[in-house]
């Protein structure tokens, strides 16, 4: 049953009970004035005729005339409303006889037989009805006794129908709703598994059922998810272990949540001992964690003997951000030892290639000068300018080859500079020279812009012109066919800035700070440009040798500039 038909059944069983009792009362009080009235009229007053007749009657005998006719009438009168009140069984027989004998009296007065009869009747009249009176006062007694006992039965189980009530409804309505509001607290704390039970099939029962639905949909979605979530998790680990870089994943209290096989490696750690533990706390026991939490070797070359070998990394690190907070971050060690390895041996090999060529060429030199000198012997005209041709080839080679144990020396850390005040268009002038077959094959345009009035610059021409023949190559390399580069040379303060600016790709903003790094090459570039990354750290190491400063400028799509500026 429904709350609200148990409601209206509850409110009408209390109307019926009120109405009950007050029928009841009504009923009974009804009958009681009922029982009074009826003795009052129908025998009390009868009981007051015959005391009046009794009373007149002494006064008829009287011998003052007047008297007894004034006592005569006022019987007679009594008499007829007695005739007029007659309720009870024998009263008429009496009264018609009292009738007789007072009639037979007004004629006899003297008759003492006829006084006492009246005397007598008027006693008899008297008594019946007191008698009656007795009667009817019991009735009404019975009556009142009545209603009490039955108004008292109705009030019992009113009293006891409205304290069922008083005890049972407030709880029949307020203990589902606390129970509902416990359970929706518990679905609040992901308790998911919360039911509840209440067996009635009223509003409460459709309730438990909704309540009880909701849930388990709620526990199924939490389910699904954590399944999801679980899934996801497990490929993100999968991809991290197969990593080969080592990789460390911190979250953002710096607790270690992934750590990969290769940074357990070269860590010397287990991953047991890694995972979920602070890394701070890990660092305090292990240099490279330290090192790699510090941060001051980000971009730098990090030298970790792991494995029984030398190997050497290059620190990135990657926040890890939603829209407004950092959730922890990725250390990634990229491995750079191969290249280091390759670097090393293209250094060895480049200074032993250049060295062996020099010895020869020398020779070569000196065997020239020798077929130039006449007193070994003429040569005509053409064979004069063919060794003048192998003279200045010759001298070409000398210089590639002095340039590449230059590039050796840099590579080894111990730069030698040969300091000599230049001018700049010099250097203009040798860079352009160097590039312009390359910028030909590609038809670009090469733009030439130096005065020949800027000062002089006390600098290695050779290695400075390395650096601009560097960056042309580059531009060269990096521009599309047919399109422009421009060289400059310009004064700013007390510095002379020489610049290179290409049309080309340009280079991203978050790569360009990184270009001058070793080895690093700009991810995703043309494949088949297949450079070392050393470059520009090479010109970054000539340049700043020489109290200069070095820099680029890209925008994405309109090409970059590299420059670098020496002082006057
Ligand atoms: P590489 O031998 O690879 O050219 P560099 O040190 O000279 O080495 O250059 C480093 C990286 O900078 C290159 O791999 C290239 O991605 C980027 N870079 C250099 N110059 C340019 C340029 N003019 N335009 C676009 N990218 C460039």
């Amino acid at each position: 049953m429904k709350i609200k038909a148990k409601l209206t059944l509850g409110l009408w069983f209390l109307f019926i009970v009120i109405l009950l009792m007050g029928l009841t009362g009504t009923h009974y009080i009804y009958k009681l004035g009922k029982d009074s009235k009826a003795i009052l009229k129908d025998n009390y007053e009868s009981i007051e005729f015959a005391k009046d007749m009794m009373q007149q009657f002494d006064d008829i005998s009287s011998a003052d005339v007047a008297k007894a006719q004034e006592a005569t009438n006022l019987f007679s009168q009594r008499l007829n409303q007695e005739e007029n009140n007659i309720t009870e069984i024998g009263e008429k027989e009496t009264v018609d006889q009292l009738r007789v004998d007072f009639e037979n009296y007004k004629k006899d007065p003297s008759s003492s037989v006829l006084a006492n009869s009246i005397r007598s009747k008027l006693y008899k009249i008297s008594e019946m009805n007191m008698q009656a009176l007795e009667r009817k006062n019991r009735v009404a007694q019975k009556t009142a006794d009545d209603a009490v006992l039955y108004i008292s039965l109705l009030l019992a189980i009113c009293i006891m129908a409205c304290f069922s009530f008083i005890i049972n409804f407030p709880g029949y309505i307020a203990n589902p709703i606390r129970q509902l509001t416990e359970s929706i607290k518990e679905i609040a704390n992901r308790n998911y598994g919360q039911r509840l039970h209440f067996k009635s099939g009223d509003e409460f029962g459709e309730l438990a059922i909704a309540f009880n639905g909701m849930a388990k949909q709620l526990d199924l979605y939490e389910n699904s998810n954590l399944a999801q979530i679980m899934f996801e998790k497990k490929r993100i680990e999968t991809i991290i272990d197969n990593m080969t870089d080592p990789t460390l994943v911190l979250d953002e209290n710096n607790k270690i949540l992934f750590a990969n096989p290769s940074v357990c490696a070269i860590m010397g750690m287990r991953e047991d001992d890694l995972l979920g533990k602070s890394a701070p706390d890990v660092a305090i026991h292990n240099d490279l964690l330290r090192t790699l939490l510090g941060e001051q070797h980000i971009g730098k070359e990090l030298k970790i003997y792991a494995d029984q070998k030398e190997s050497y990394f290059i620190q990135d690190v990657f926040g890890v951000k939603n829209e407004e907070r950092l959730l922890g971050k990725v250390i990634v060690l990229k491995n750079i030892t191969k290249f280091h390895e390759l670097d090393e041996a293209k250094t060895n090999f480049i200074a032993t290639i250049s060295h062996e060529l020099k010895t020869p060429i020398a020779s070569i030199k000196m065997s020239i000068k020798l077929l130039d000198d006449e007193r070994v012997g003429t040569v005509n005209q053409e064979q004069k300018q063919l060794i003048s041709n192998i003279n200045s080839d010759t001298q070409r080679l000398l210089k590639i080859t002095g340039e590449l144990l230059d590039l050796a020396q840099t590579e080894t850390g111990n730069i030698q500079l040969n300091f000599r005040k230049t001018e700049p268009k010099m250097i203009v002038d040798y860079a352009y020279n160097a590039v312009k077959f390359m910028a030909e094959q590609k038809q670009l345009e090469l733009d030439v812009n130096c005065s020949d009035q800027l000062p002089l610059v006390n600098t290695d021409m050779e290695k400075t012109a390395w650096v601009l023949v560097n960056f042309l190559s580059n531009a060269i390399r990096y521009s599309p066919e047919k399109s422009k580069i421009e060289i400059r040379a310009e004064q700013t303060n007390h510095e002379v800035v020489f610049s290179v600016r290409d049309f080309g790709k340009g280079i991203e903003k978050k790569y360009l700070n990184r270009i001058f790094e070793r080895y690093f090459k700009v991810p995703g570039l043309d494949k088949s440009q297949s450079g070392t990354g050393l470059g520009l750290a090479i010109s970054k190491d000539f340049i700043e040798a020489q109290n200069g400063r070095i820099w680029a400028e890209s925008e994405l799509g309109e090409g970059s500039s590299f420059a670098f500026a020496l002082p006057v």
